[in-house]
């Protein structure tokens, strides 16, 4: 049996780790076009502001990879041809499957007004970007990024970090509006402003204004034109499907798998950023671009490729981050409905957050520690810790484990609850039986 894994990401390793714990014998090759192979795309973030080096960034060892037994082709692949069951490597090179896996991940949506193609227009998908953008940090004095989600904010903070001056635009009224309540997005725009960060609102660019070849400014829809020496852009991601669309492997916006993370090709799987995974809560397929659904599915893909059959379970998606420096869990679902801008799904999100099913809002504390949880008949269905992180594992486990909140429900939506208390007594009486 011969599986080939295409995408050096989590989910790629996930699935041969997978693999391995069920058949040792089998022939595993991976093939991935990251001159760097495997590493923590989330460390990229810590990696521009100086607190992470090249070192943190490589999670496995030389032993780790050995004792999983795979060969690795770093190459392109620029074609599935099903009927054959083979892949063509750098438009050259065949190599047959038995089974495969297509874990390519996403890639930065792009920045598409004239002048895009500038030099100093950046993004950050690869250890390779976030170089580059170190590079140019070292002489570039100025910054815009633009963007709602976090990578925006990472981008900024790495460029502060660096002593670059940022001006970031927003394109509504306030910070990642679609996850984030006014209130929360009101704290992160205190704490950028007090890092020097200028913020404009209501702003999108037109165009990329450049000298040389190289970035210069922007113009904003409203005629304002603004300089900078650098423009990083985050303003959502793309499942990379293009080798699945030639194949006509089912897609939507990313590639449609079913439980078991199989294509309408049953030798072909698909995990991670580039699939869009039934989720049974909302009876929708949705995308994530978080890292621990992406290794969750990509482990799922290898047990059933090696012949166990195994249901992925979709969990309530969760993300610690940093937004503005102030850590935040997000949990579950938050936002304030589907909308049209569902398609927008930034790096570290998840569709599942700007979901609004049906529940009520509680919420206390209205500096930097601040809980929100959305209460559902018997459950919490989701929440939003900011600041102090000792709630943020229990409401994680509440959550996810879909437990019966109905004895603290009612004093959680009581006017001026103290949320925090609360969860914590209902937590403790939980932990103690
Ligand atoms: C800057 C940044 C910050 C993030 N922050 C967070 C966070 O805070 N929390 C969180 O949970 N998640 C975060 N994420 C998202 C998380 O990293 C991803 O969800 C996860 O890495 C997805 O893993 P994957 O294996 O699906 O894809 P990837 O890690 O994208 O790997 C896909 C691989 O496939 C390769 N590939 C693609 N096409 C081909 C081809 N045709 N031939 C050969 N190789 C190919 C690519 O080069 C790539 O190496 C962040 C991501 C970024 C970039």
């Amino acid at each position: 049996m011969r599986y080939v894994i295409v995408g050096t990401g989590v989910a790629g390793i996930a699935a041969i780790e997978a693999i391995r714990s069920l058949d040792k014998k089998g022939e595993v090759i991976m093939v991935g076009d990251d001159p760097h192979g495997f590493y923590s795309r989330p460390g990229l973030a810590y990696y521009l502001t100086g607190e992470m080096h090249d070192k943190g960034l490589f999670p496995k060892t030389r032993d780790d990879y050995a004792r999983l037994d795979f060969k690795y082709h770093k190459a392109s692949v620029s074609k599935i041809n099903r009927f054959e069951k083979s892949l063509l490597l750098d438009g050259k090179t065949p190599l047959p499957y038995d089974k495969l896996l297509i874990a390519t991940g996403a890639i930065a949506a792009p920045l598409t007004v004239p002048g895009a193609n500038l030099k100093g227009v950046v993004k950050l998908d690869h250890l390779e970007d976030a170089r580059h953008i170190l590079s140019l940090a070292k002489r570039g004095r100025t910054a815009i990024v633009v963007g709602g989600g976090i990578t925006a904010l990472e981008l900024t903070e790495g460029l502060l970090a660096r002593g670059v001056t940022v001006q970031y635009l927003l394109r509504g009224d306030r910070y990642w509006s679609n996850v984030l309540d006014e209130h929360e997005s009101r704290i992160v725009e205190a704490r950028l402003q007090e890092e020097g960060v200028t913020l404009h609102f209501h702003s999108e660019i037109t165009e990329v204004l450049g000298k040389n070849g190289k970035v210069s400014g922007v113009r904003l829809l409203n005629g304002q034109s603004l300089k900078c020496d650098i423009l990083a852009y985050a303003i959502g991601i793309k499942p990379r499907v293009e080798l699945a669309r030639e194949a006509e492997l089912a897609l939507d916006r990313g590639m449609l798998v079913n439980e078991f993370m199989q294509t309408n090709d049953s030798d072909i799987y698909a995990a991670g950023d580039v699939a869009q995974v039934y989720d049974p809560a909302s009876g929708r397929s949705v995308l994530d671009s978080l890292w621990s659904p992406a290794r969750e599915q990509g482990f799922t893909a290898g047990l059933n490729m090696a012949g166990q059959k195994k249901p992925y379970i979709k969990s309530p998606p969760f993300n610690v981050t940093r937004l503005a420096g102030l850590t935040t869990t997000i949990i579950g679902a938050v936002g304030h409905g589907l909308d049209e801008d569902i398609v927008g799904i930034a790096r570290g999100d998840s569709e599942t957050w700007r979901q609004l099913p049906d529940a009520s809002v509680a919420q206390s504390g209205f500096d930097v520690n601040r809980i929100r949880l959305l209460v559902g008949e018997k459950n919490l269905i989701g929440a939003v810790v900011m600041g102090d992180q000792t709630l943020s594992m229990p409401l994680q486990k509440i959550i996810s484990g879909k437990m019966d909140i109905s004895s603290v429900r009612d004093k959680l939506l009581t006017q001026n609850a103290k949320i925090a208390d609360l969860v914590m007594e209902y937590w403790s009486n939980y932990v103690a039986a």
